[in-house]
């Protein structure tokens, strides 16, 4: 199960077009026959401009590419979605690009192997055990520094090894010494669990335990998991918070630090929580920081955090080369719910992530489609934690094909053959954009990313 990962210019493995197991469209499932209608003409992983179809409808960047402006609407009908909204700054051409033909593409060739990599042979062995061959770009080159003991700041394409290039060396250093503890700090509770389930493969059998520490999940378990002396604790940074002011996790002998998705991690919604909880380490301690994207802003801020930390950044441009992306624009007269119908019911739109701004928006939007016979879930912050769990797994396990989803979903989040981002409501900002459409086009297998633009 080992992934041809390659550097900054990607080979892929998989063709779009290609079919994608047993997956089925919510189309060929529902009960509406005129789905169908529009499938057949369009071969899979090609786009026919809209206004081939029957009636008036969307279409698809190509030449027109008008002022962006587009209102951020959540999930309006009509004219009606400009009220009282700000229009968006950010450039429509930034939605469009081309991903990179394969016989562009260059291979990476990694300079080491896992094998060379000075970690204990358990680790070694399970990491062949988890089907790892070669190391990705992202740990070829951040995993040397960390066994080091060196400060790092990784920045790599999302879907590209990061949590391995962190978790192998965090393992093998707990392993050799049973004093170390490692705190890790994600923006949402879906990375936090995802990585622990990923700590857990490589960690199995090394006697190394670890606790979620994560809101909407029941404190009294984590306070009684925090007892049993955990070496690795995985939170969300109100969490944590809550737990050190009522006394049950103490951090005073944490020697290190990941915060994963660092960027969102050091902005306005969660700098407070993050500088108290850092005030709470030792000063000596060793702090790996990673993200797909880095502002200069952000940059400046993490450099006063750590100590003479080695920046690893292994891409060049800022959207994956595996994700085709484009626009789709709709008019004034028409309803975006049925521009995105006529979308999902197209073959290739084999498993789409929806995202758009508002709560309330999502959870209508995932019943709209229901109704129209897709099988959807929704994810938001609105969610009890065990439903965000089971929306999740109902995407991840294929049972839906489609799920719609706040920026909760936009980050970190490693779900498998992932065909489209639909962007149904425009991101915050371009960085919000980057993480969103980073869900697809992972692991070197070709996405799309479309955004709706008025
Ligand atoms: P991440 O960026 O950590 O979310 O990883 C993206 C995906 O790539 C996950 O499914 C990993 O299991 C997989 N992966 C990471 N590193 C490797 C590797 N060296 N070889 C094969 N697959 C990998």
């Amino acid at each position: 199960m080992s992934q041809k990962f390659s550097s900054v210019r990607t080979v892929s493995g998989n063709s779009f077009s290609q079919n994608r197991g047993n997956q089925r469209n919510a189309s060929q499932s529902s009960n509406g026959s005129n789905r169908n209608k529009s499938r057949s003409q369009n071969s899979p992983g090609s786009y026919v401009p809209y206004g081939s179809a029957p009636r008036k409808s969307a279409s698809f960047g190509g030449n027109s590419r008008p002022s962006f402006g587009g209102a951020k609407s959540s999930f309006g009908r009509g004219p009606k979605r400009f009220r009282g909204v700000k229009k968006s700054v950010m450039d429509q051409s930034k939605f469009i690009k081309k991903a990179v033909p394969v016989a562009e593409a260059v291979e990476y060739v990694a300079k080491n192997k896992f094998a060379d990599f000075n970690v204990c042979q358990e680790l070694k062995n399970n990491i062949i055990a988890k089907g790892y061959e070669t190391p990705t770009p992202i740990q070829d080159q951040a995993i040397p520094s960390a066994l080091d003991g060196r400060d790092v700041i990784g920045v790599a394409a999302t879907g590209t090894g990061k949590t391995a290039a962190f978790i192998i060396p965090l393992i093998n250093k707990v392993f050799m010494d049973q004093n170390q503890k490692v705190l890790i700090i994600t923006p949402t509770r879906e990375l936090a669990s995802q990585i622990d389930i990923e700590l857990r493969e490589f960690a199995k059998g090394m006697r190394i335990r670890s606790v979620q520490c994560i809101g909407g999940a029941r404190i009294g378990r984590q306070i009684s998991e925090l007892s049993r002396n955990p070496q690795f604790v995985i939170g969300t940074p109100g969490r944590i918070n809550d737990l050190i002011k009522r006394g049950r996790l103490n951090l005073a002998g944490t020697q290190n630090i990941v915060l994963d998705e660092v960027d969102r991690m050091l902005d306005m919604g969660f700098i407070n929580d993050i500088k108290l909880i850092l005030s709470k380490l030792p000063d000596h301690k060793q702090s790996l920081f990673f993200s797909a994207t880095i502002s200069p802003r952000i940059s400046s801020l993490i450099q006063s955090f750590m100590a003479s930390p080695i920046t690893v950044s292994v891409k060049t441009t800022v959207t994956s080369d595996n994700v085709e992306q484009d626009i789709v624009k709709v008019s004034f007269d028409q309803r975006k719910i049925e521009v995105l119908h006529e979308i999902l019911i197209k073959p290739e739109c084999e498993k789409v992530l929806i995202f758009g701004r508002t709560k309330r928006g999502v959870e209508n939007l995932s019943r709209d489609l229901e109704k129209r016979g897709f099988k959807s879930s929704s994810i938001h912050g609105d969610k009890a934690q065990n439903k965000r769990e089971k929306a999740l797994k109902l995407f991840k396990e294929n049972h839906v094909n489609i799920l719609c989803a706040t920026d909760v979903a936009a980050r970190g989040l490693d779900i498998d053959d992932v065909t489209h981002v639909i962007n149904y409501d425009l991101p915050e900002n371009y960085e919000d954009y980057v993480h969103r459409i980073g869900r697809t086009g992972r692991a070197n297998k070709r996405g799309t990313a479309l955004t709706f633009v008025s």
